[in-house]
């Protein structure tokens, strides 16, 4: 185990609050914040009674002063702007020489901004995006990207093993989160291509648990089919990953794909049917429901 450090962890949500309490698991001597203030209440009781004790702090200033790191995971752009800069944000409350972790999924344009300011203010900053969802969170087993100076990697690392089973160190400032952009292109062919195959199987009658036994151990696998086959034909679909978050990550792709000049026609198609999920009222609904736009076919 890496020396305890003390950290703050700030924005508590599906991702955020599981990895706050591995940090506290770990030994370090934890802050939390929460916009929503009760839900950093009810994770620090339930870290209590695990016989972990979490300080609360009141702003996200407060929870960043004085500490060794300071780690979000909140929403979007806007949201990680509003926690994070400004005069009343976290990273001007920190200590010069401390290390600010970002594991949101922003655009690399905002990564490579606060890098720049918490270079100005003499902080270490990492860009780390995670992926692994809900579950990867709670087993402390996500994969995570990073972005930003070697030093400021080196700092991270130990401090994000308590809940990653992979840390790679992509590339500069904005490496991870343009990574992340490179996962998500892939999952959202993958999901339309299991959504039109478990239809397409459905249609045809075939008993849809042999056909993942026999599919599922050749070239067709992917961690889509293993994790999602099974919910996805029996219409189940709340697993974490928001079609909202995905209709986010898509949106930062196909803006970064712009810029890059690099055409994403499948990657575009798949946004506009998440587009209808949201409009059928799936957008909290996680990223499997794309099934829902496809009808089932009437069979023979
Ligand atoms: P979530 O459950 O909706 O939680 C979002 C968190 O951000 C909450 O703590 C929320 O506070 C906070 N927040 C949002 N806007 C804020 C603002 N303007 N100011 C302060 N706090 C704000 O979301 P999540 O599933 O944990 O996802 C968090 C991030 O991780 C997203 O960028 C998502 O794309 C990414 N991600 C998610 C998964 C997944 O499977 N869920 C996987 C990989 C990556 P309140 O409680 O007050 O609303």
């Amino acid at each position: 185990m890496t020396a305890p450090l003390k950290i703050a962890f700030l924005g508590l949500g599906v991702m955020g609050g599981p990895m706050a309490g591995h940090l506290a698991r770990a030994g370090h001597a934890v802050t939390l914040w929460n916009r929503t203030s009760a839900k950093a209440a009810a994770r620090a009781e339930a870290l209590a009674q695990e016989g972990f004790a979490v300080r609360v702090a009141a702003t996200a200033a407060e929870a960043a002063e004085g500490q060794d790191a300071v780690l979000t995971c909140v929403g979007n752009d806007d949201d990680l702007a509003q926690v994070v800069l400004g005069p009343a944000g976290a990273l001007a409350a920190m200590t010069p020489g401390a290390l600010f972790v970002d594991h949101t999924t922003v655009s690399a344009e905002i990564a490579r901004r606060i890098a720049g300011e918490a270079a100005r203010l003499g902080l270490l900053a990492v860009d780390a995006p995670v992926s692994g969802g809900q579950a990867g969170a709670e087993s402390g087993k996500l994969s995570i990207m990073c972005g930003g100076e070697a030093d400021a990697i080196v700092a991270a690392v130990p401090v994000m093993q308590a809940y990653a089973a992979r840390i790679v160190h992509v590339g500069g400032a904005g490496a991870g989160q343009t990574t992340k952009a490179v996962n998500q292109i892939c999952i959202a062919g993958v999901l339309q291509s299991l959504s039109e195959a478990i239809r397409f199987g459905q249609a045809a009658g075939l008993d849809m648990e042999r056909v993942l036994e026999a599919v599922s151990g050749g070239a067709a696998q992917s961690w889509q089919m293993v994790n999602r086959w099974q919910t996805m034909a029996a219409g189940e679909f709340d697993f974490g990953f928001a079609v909202d978050w995905m209709r986010k990550d898509l949106g930062i792709a196909l803006a970064e794909a712009k810029a890059l000049g690099v055409d994403l026609p499948v990657t575009g198609l798949i946004d506009s049917y998440y587009a209808e999920v949201q409009a059928m009222g799936g957008g909290r609904q996680d990223t499997s429901a794309l099934i829902r736009r496809l009808p089932e076919g009437a069979g023979k």
